[in-house]
């Protein structure tokens, strides 16, 4: 199988401002690189705030139009979307795989979140308002801000991608959205399959360049009207205050330190491929990846046992051959998960299996490090508090329901709780106790429902994308009184 960059949705040299593919303002480009095998993939613009300030300009212009397009029409713009993406589905995966550098992991999600999406386009309502005399009507009217904006991460860029631009547009705004440096060649593609299936030039912008450079200059910029961020607390609390100078409101996903919560009645059978999967799948680089596993005693070496001989199966390798983990996106990544695993050596736990980089010449050049297990964790080490985006899982053991209730919930994020057992009264006890936007009874990551609301408690951040109300959470509510 051949490393090259598959060639008709590949976009290079320039990025998307009102319908037109143009290059950076500076003339200055950024290097993509296949983190496998540290190759060139593409060069990108490396846009600044004139580029944001073009798009933006671009992006009120189209706005009026939008807004007046009928809901029912642009849901089916957006449907038509969703059906070209699914034609390319093969490609699209290709090409986010070699940026990102992972592994084939199934179908990818775009086209069907973005079928999602459009069916809630036409279904944005208003209400009815009683009335103090019969000679008035009043009722409400969800309207789009105008011009949003959106920075995302490099992980999972095509699904990001389409969440945020899906919904912003179903329901009437346009949009500036920044990939990230190191993966925005499937937004890209997916913004010229916009483009194709006929959404108007202008609606959809992006504008690729670094993070502090093009990225600062979205929430700072006075015509954005609404802002979102995914990736990293300390770059989420920069964005925050570029939208509190401007009182935009906004909405932040900003990752988690996940518990796997087991107890004696586990079924390990089910529980400990689901784990390892959880934090292996994209090499753990997942904000709701369940990075912690918080184990009552009673089972706490059966577990460790199990979780290491099946870590030790896990095949690491470069995306396009047959094996299940691939390599960290980028140097600055690798370098910061090697530097957890020495923390946690130095605090004092257990290194079972992993960490380091794979023995052999296959795994020199790129950013590879091996499935990694710590056991003897305690609650107040590092790795036991801070999203490594690694694979890297850190053992707790705990005595009871109250302690684990107490470790699960004992760091500053929140997004994603997995609980093992077969006792009822417990989960239910654990679902409602456990402080994360998700809680998922004998699953690692999620459970397979549609439609679930997805976002964080505590420091992983606030809003929700991905339910029914994914579009309605990009309007804002007017309220309209008649007087005959
Ligand atoms: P990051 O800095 O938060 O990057 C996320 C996005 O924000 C990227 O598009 C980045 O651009 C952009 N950005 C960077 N500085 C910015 C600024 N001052 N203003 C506006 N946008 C800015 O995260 P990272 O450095 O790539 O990764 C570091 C850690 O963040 C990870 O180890 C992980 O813990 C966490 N993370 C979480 C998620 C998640 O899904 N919640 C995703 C990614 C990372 P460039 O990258 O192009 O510079
Ligand atoms: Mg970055």
């Amino acid at each position: 199988m051949t490393t090259a960059p598959p060639a008709p949705l590949l976009v290079e040299d320039t990025h998307l401002i009102g319908g037109d593919w143009v290059p950076a303002a500076s003339g200055e480009t950024i290097e993509v690189i296949n983190p496998a095998t540290g190759e060139l993939l593409a060069r990108v613009p490396r846009g600044t705030a004139a580029d944001v300030d073009a798009a933006v300009t671009a992006a009120e212009a189209a706005f009026p139009a939008w807004r007046d397009t009928n809901a029912t029409a642009r849901g089916a713009l957006v449907a038509r979307w969703a059906e070209l993406i699914q034609q390319h589905e093969a490609e699209l995966d290709r090409l986010e795989s070699q940026e990102v550098g992972r592994p084939h992991w199934g179908p990818p999600p775009m086209a069907r979140i973005l079928t999602f999406i459009a069916g809630q386009a036409d279904k944005v309502q208003g209400h009815s308002l009683p009335t103090y005399t019969p000679d008035v009507l009043g009722l409400t009217l969800r309207e789009p801000f105008g011009v949003v904006g959106s920075v995302i991460p490099w992980n999972a860029p095509g699904p990001m991608f389409v969440n945020d631009v899906g919904a912003a547009i179903a329901a009437g705004n346009t949009i500036v959205i920044k990939p990230a440096e190191d993966a925005p060649l499937t937004p890209l593609a997916l913004a010229k399959l916009a483009l194709e299936a006929g959404i108007p030039p202008g609606v959809v912008n992006v504008v690729s360049g670094y993070g502090a450079e093009a990225g600062a200059a979205i929430p700072a910029h006075p015509g954005i009207r609404r802002m979102s961020f995914t990736g990293s607390p300390e770059t989420g609390a920069l964005v925050m205050a570029a939208c509190a100078a401007n009182l935009v409101p906004l909405h932040l996903e900003l990752g988690g330190k996940s518990p796997q919560v087991i107890f004696p009645d586990a079924d390990l059978d089910a529980a400990i491929p689901a784990i390892v999967a959880g934090i292996t799948l994209n090499t753990g680089q997942i904000c709701a990846a369940g990075s912690r596993v918080v184990v009552d005693r009673s089972v706490h070496g059966e577990v460790v046992r199990r979780l290491a001989e099946h870590m030790g199966r896990v095949r690491v390798g470069p995306w396009h051959e047959q094996v299940q983990m691939g390599p960290l996106i980028n140097a600055k990544q690798h370098a910061r998960v090697l530097d957890y695993v020495r923390a946690g050596r130095e605090e004092g736990a257990e290194l079972v299996t992993g960490g380091g980089r794979p023995a052999g010449e296959a795994f020199e050049h790129g950013f590879f490090v091996e499935p990694t297990l710590f056991d003897r964790v305690a609650p107040d080490m590092r790795i036991a508090r801070e999203e490594i985006f690694g694979p890297v899982l850190s053992v707790i053991g705990v005595d009871g329901e109250r302690e684990a209730l107490e470790v699960a919930n004992g760091t500053d994020y929140g997004l994603v709780a997995s609980v093992w057992t077969r006792d009822v009264g417990r989960a239910v006890r654990m679902a409602r106790g456990l402080q994360a936007g998700q809680v998922a009874v004998n699953a690692a990551l999620g459970a397979g429902v549609i439609g679930g609301p997805f976002g964080g408690y505590k420091r992983s951040g606030f809003g929700r994308t991905m339910g029914a109300d994914a579009v309605l959470e990009y309007t804002q509510v007017k309220t309209v009184s008649f007087r005959g």
